[in-house]
């Protein structure tokens, strides 16, 4: 097995490299994680997912991966949202950190090694903040604290490929005496009068900026220089920009990071899924009708790169394609170890390579899960052939060893969660919504109130909205 093939696009050089770790076979990997003061939506699978499968891809080409991912458990939102609801901002956070855990276990995301919390983390945090005073490279301003962004001029732009002027015009839009150049960003934010949560520091009471906890997480526990830094796109600028200026400004070392990751974003109706705009659809309630094989069916159907659009019926379209895979993986399940059915007659060993191969190369093209996919149908063609003729229980333990890999590395479960009749009954009912939809047309009212009174009678409701039809049950 090759060690060299692997490789994937690199924000930081704007092009496909082979990849290479920093030292041999280790991989030291940071993915940005959520801020805790809500349920997780579905944009954040998506992030997660895409994640999870480079990570479960590094490891199947024999790589050790330490991987850490963050909770911002104290900012702005969290305090805004803990003071509406007159909760403490740290109950909020915890809460949520929970529901994370329970939702990403759903998804079958692997643990990551570390989970870091900024309220955990407040020491190194200041150090780091102090250390970049006393270089000269951050300065206090009215109990904040800025990092000077005069002295990176240089460095300015390297990951968002901007240029250091364009960045500045739009710096300039928010004004802020505190700052001496408007790029500047802060790295300690002074605690506002009436601020309940708030921790000591050489510059008085207060709280880190955004930026500067994911530097401190990502030197302390991986190293001062890292393998790959990833998260969705909108993190380029400015969060991830800034963290390689005051990285490599505190440690002296370029790159910060070697290889940068970013996933597109999950859309409705051609806008980013998020909790600000209202867009979103959490993980939870998405899982009450699609399965969470389906879920990352429908993720990985599409590059990890380029956008998403989020539809239930996208999500349908997933559900009825994983099906097809489901039930031929379920039928040589079943085949397995059969003893006394006779052989195929064709060399299984030579098809089952040839698949693996074909998966794995486009799993090494830039984790091309899209492509990866449509060679599992391929494969599950010639599966499907080879199932309606004769096939040895030995021979289908090795077409099933081949859907075991398929798995491990989308993280795919192939045995079926939903319960069959509630798919049915799901399909059933679209059935009738179609068929009301029908006779109405024809303006046969009387059939269409017999099927809404009958309906009525089961306790489901139908309404009509702009959106479609909606089903609501009592
Ligand atoms: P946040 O809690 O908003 O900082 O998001 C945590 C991670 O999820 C970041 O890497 C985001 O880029 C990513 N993310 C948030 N919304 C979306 C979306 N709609 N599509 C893809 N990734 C997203
Ligand atoms: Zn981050």
């Amino acid at each position: 097995m090759s060690l060299t093939s692997l490789r994937f696009y690199n924000t930081l050089s704007q092009t496909v490299e082979e990849f290479q770790p920093l030292e041999n076979k280790k991989v030291q990997m940071y993915v940005c994680g959520p801020t805790v003061y809500d349920y997780c939506h579905m944009g954040h699978a998506r992030s997660y997912i895409v994640f999870d499968v480079i990570r479960r891809h590094l490891i199947y080409r024999g790589y050790t991966v330490n991987y850490v991912q963050n909770f911002t458990d104290v900012d702005d939102k969290i305090l805004k949202r803990a003071k509406e609801l007159d909760v403490n901002p740290l109950e909020l956070s915890r809460k949520f950190v929970t529901a994370y855990f329970e939702d990403m276990d759903r998804l079958n995301v692997m643990r990551a090694d570390h989970y870091p919390r900024v309220t955990e983390f407040m020491e190194p945090i200041i150090g780091i903040i102090k250390a970049l005073v006393d270089k000269g490279y951050a300065y206090e301003s009215a109990g904040s604290v800025y990092f000077s962004i005069d002295r990176m001029v240089s460095e300015v732009g390297v990951l968002s490929h901007q240029t250091y002027d364009s960045l500045k015009v739009g710096a300039r839009i928010e004004v802020d005496e505190r700052k001496r150049n408007p790029m500047d960003f802060v790295l300690w934010k002074a605690a506002k009068p009436g601020e309940s949560l708030s921790w000591d520091s050489p510059w008085g009471k207060g709280r880190p900026g955004w930026h500067i906890e994911c530097s401190a997480m990502s030197v302390k526990l991986l190293g001062e220089q890292i393998d790959i830094h990833g998260g969705g796109m909108d993190l380029i600028f400015p969060h991830h920009e800034s963290e390689v200026l005051q990285s490599e400004a505190y440690t002296g070392k370029v790159p910060f990071a070697k290889y940068w990751i970013h996933n597109g974003f999950l859309l409705v109706d051609k806008e980013k899924m998020s909790k600000s705009l209202g867009n979103f659809f959490l993980i939870r309630d998405i899982l009450q009708k699609f399965s969470p094989e389906t879920v990352r069916f429908f993720i990985l159907n599409t590059n990890y790169q380029g956008p998403l659009d989020f539809s239930d019926a996208g999500l349908d379209e997933a559900r009825k394609s994983l099906a097809r895979i489901q039930n031929t993986v379920a039928e040589i399940k079943a085949r397995e170890g059969k003893p006394g059915s006779e052989s195929s007659g064709q060399d299984i060993a030579i098809l089952i390579a040839k698949s693996k191969a074909q998966f794995d190369e486009h799993m090494d093209n830039n984790f091309s899960t899209r492509e990866a996919i449509a060679e599992i149908f391929e494969f599950t063609r010639t599966v499907n052939r080879l199932l309606m003729g004769s096939l040895s229980g030995d021979e289908a333990k090795q077409i099933s060893g081949l859907y075991d890999h398929f798995s491990n590395i989308l993280g795919i479960r192939w045995e079926v969660s939903e319960k069959k009749e509630d798919v049915l009954a799901d399909e059933l009912m679209k059935l009738i919504i179609d068929i009301r939809a029908a006779v109405r047309k024809k303006k046969d009212f009387e059939t269409s109130d017999l099927i809404r009174s009958r309906l009525k009678d089961m306790g489901i409701t139908l309404e009509d909205t702009k959106e479609g039809v909606k089903v609501k049950r009592q």
